[in-house]
């Protein structure tokens, strides 16, 4: 006899599941590129973060979003924003775990290898769970480098950081345990051209003084922000403290909150500077140059924490799919079904392979110029690809929840609108391919292209996409989306060729650069076998 739950023909909850131990992929990209360091404790996140509570926090830090409190009764500056307790929870199980420290030494330096692998795996899985909270965190890690052009400052900030405290008080960072970094660029008339920047900064004392207005700037609870603003002698990058060096307020005024498609448990604000006091970080006029490894870190994590979002999608599609009966049959074994799964698989198979390679690159960067180089030519690309094909992942993985994937009960509305924001901030996409052509004829870029071919020679497609990237990169900007597009689909290929089995790599490569495909996803010719292993791999059942 059925019980009332097999008559509901509604699939169990996906929750208390293990976001390590059930990602293969995952786990074959840690192992190719960070060996295997801490896979027990990678495991030990993965169970934790796959927690019922975990999703639940999210939820919650999501459908309570932060408020501004801009004045108090009486009409005094109170300039604060306020979080549900969940996002508290959340940025603090983060920042504890190191997710905003983790690849720095206690003196500002790279950490060793395969430090940046291990945190991007758990960057990855966090941001499976709740997206809009790693926003701070990815920019606190990453302010670090734009830090180190000032090594008193960064002597004074880097310590609160790599504490990994989360401390939520408002208080002067220096009476904190622990502290996280915003960042201030975009104005009103100008985001991706910042030299349009008309924000002031005034010698004074031991700092500058700052007058003007941010459009956005995230995360306005943060300790310090990184602004730039027009010094006398030219753009220039700034250490904005909340609190002045007297302890008293510094002067932000945020104006409002902007009422954002989806990124809702992270506040971005609006914000007034008045005479706010700042230091200099780099050189008067020289604030790109300053800030140009710091964004090289924020794009690599958008792309990982599009991957993750693409993986849960995924996760949430197929555990529907295996409990769900259409036509006396499972939805995973209607053929036209399991062919936009095994697509989707692929594809996110694709995603984490090639971030982490990425990854392996920034942590040996240091010591290898080949690495160096291919790591400054990938970022832009794969940060292009990965984000951009989030959005229409996550939409296909909501339809194969049919209404419910609609609901927001289930976790698919959230991630739908959480995909797009990584390709637009952190430089949108044509800027990625204008940085790209850019990459392209810096020293080494050729050599990243013989390489990503010599990986993956062999494979269905290569040479012709080899060949290809070379004649798009050749012919710039008209033929920019096309070339990076491909580069990225010849370094997922290379990347996948690595760490996962030799079917997996040839598949990608076969229906992604050679052969007929339409432009979603289920349109890969595969056979049932490749769908099923693919399937397998996915997701254990
Ligand atoms: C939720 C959210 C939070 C944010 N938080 C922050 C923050 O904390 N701090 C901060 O500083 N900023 C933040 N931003 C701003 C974000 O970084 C910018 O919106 C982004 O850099 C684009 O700048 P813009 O909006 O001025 O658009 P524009 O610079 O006007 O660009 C518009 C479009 O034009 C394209 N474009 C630009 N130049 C070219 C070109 N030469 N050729 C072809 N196409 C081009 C771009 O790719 C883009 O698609 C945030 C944005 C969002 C949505």
């Amino acid at each position: 006899m059925m019980n009332g739950t097999e008559l509901a023909n509604q699939s169990p909850p996906y929750e208390d599941v293990d976001l390590y131990g059930s990602d293969r992929p995952l786990q074959d990209a840690v192992a190719h590129n960070a060996g295997g360091a801490e896979a027990e404790t990678l495991a030990a996140f993965g169970r934790r973060w796959g927690s019922a509570a975990m999703f639940e926090c999210g939820r919650q830090a999501n459908a309570h979003p932060p408020q501004l409190a801009a004045l108090d009764a009486q009409g005094f500056r109170r300039d604060t924003v306020e979080f549900h307790p969940a996002y508290h929870d959340l940025m603090a199980e983060s920042v504890s775990e190191g997710l905003s420290a983790s690849t720095w030494t206690a003196d500002a330096r790279p950490a060793s290898p395969p430090a940046q692998v291990l945190r991007a795996a758990r960057f990855y899985m966090a941001a499976q769970v709740e997206t809009g909270h790693v926003c701070p965190l990815t920019m606190t890690r990453a302010a670090v480098a734009a830090l180190s052009a000032e090594p008193k400052l960064a002597a004074m900030v880097a310590p609160k950081i790599l504490a990994r405290r989360y401390d939520r008080r408002f208080i002067p960072w220096w009476e904190k345990e622990g502290v996280t970094l915003g960042m201030g660029m975009t104005e009103r008339q100008g985001g991706t051209d910042v030299r349009n920047n008309t924000s002031k900064a005034v010698p004074a004392g031991e700092g500058y003084l700052v007058t003007g207005h941010k459009w956005f700037m995230s995360a306005p609870m943060c300790d310090f922000f990184q602004v730039l603003a027009q010094a006398p002698g030219g753009l220039t990058c700034f250490l904005m403290p909340r609190f002045r060096p007297d302890g008293s307020v510094n002067a932000l005024h945020f104006q409002r909150l902007k009422d954002k498609l989806g990124n809702r448990s992270n506040a971005s604000s609006e914000v007034e500077f008045v005479d706010a006091f700042a230091w200099r970080v780099g050189e008067e006029g020289r604030g790109i140059r300053t800030i140009i490894q710091m964004v090289q870190l924020t794009r690599l994590d958008c792309a990982i924490a599009s991957a993750g979002l693409m993986r849960m999608a995924l996760a949430q599609a197929l555990h529907h799919a295996r409990h769900r009966i259409v036509f006396q049959k499972r939805l995973v074994d209607q053929p036209m079904m399991a062919g936009v799964l095994a697509d989707m698989a692929l594809e996110a198979d694709a995603a984490i392979a090639l971030v982490m390679r990425l990854c392996r690159s920034f942590d040996l960067a240091a010591s290898d110029p080949r690495e160096a180089a291919r790591a400054r030519l990938l970022t832009p690309a794969i940060k292009f690809w990965v984000c951009k094909r989030a959005p229409a992942f996550v939409y296909e993985a909501m339809e194969c929840l049919g209404g419910n994937g609609y609901v927001e009960d289930s976790l698919l509305p959230r991630l739908y609108r959480e995909a797009p924001v990584n390709a637009i901030w952190e430089g949108s996409g044509n800027v990625m391919g204008l940085d790209v052509l850019r990459a392209a004829t810096q020293d080494g870029a050729q050599a990243v292209l013989d390489a990503l071919a010599e990986d993956a020679a062999g494979l269905p497609g290569v040479r012709e996409a080899r060949a290809l990237i070379g004649q798009t990169l050749a012919a710039g900007e008209t033929q920019a989306r096309l070339a990076v597009e491909r580069l990225a689909l010849l370094a997922a290929a290379a990347a996948l060729r690595v760490s996962a089995p030799a079917s997996v790599a040839e598949l990608f490569a076969r229906t992604r650069l050679n052969g007929p495909r339409g432009v979603m996803l289920g349109t890969s010719d595969m056979s049932a076998a490749e769908i099923d292993a693919l399937l397998a791999r996915a997701l254990p059942e």
